[in-house]
């Protein structure tokens, strides 16, 4: 049977496995992520709906890291001003509310 949704569940599975190769010895968090990322775009095995979930849910997750690193590319908030790391929203204007 074909389903069209991709849980959560098979997400964190695949990203359990794929973190299972990273060398931890001899690179940062930050290298994990892209390392994961390559990972994605090399599988021949997974669909390309698989491959977008993946994609967006580690984009995610280094998202919720460089906030909690306050590491990462910077933005400015067109709202307040503020120096931002997360790309999808303010880490300042969010806090406001
Ligand atoms: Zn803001």
């Amino acid at each position: 049977m074909e389903t069209s949704s991709i849980s959560s569940l098979d997400i964190n599975e695949y990203f359990d496995k794929v973190y299972a190769f990273i060398d931890y010895e001899s690179t940062v968090l930050q290298q994990h992520f892209e390392f994961v990322r390559n990972w994605i775009l090399n599988d021949k095995s997974i669909s390309e709906m698989k491959r977008t979930h993946l994609l967006n849910a580690l984009d995610n997750r280094e998202e919720k890291w460089n906030v909690s690193q306050q590491e990462g590319v910077e933005y400015i908030c067109k709202n307040c001003q503020g120096t931002i790391h997360a790309i999808q929203y303010c880490e300042f204007c969010i806090r406001d509310f």
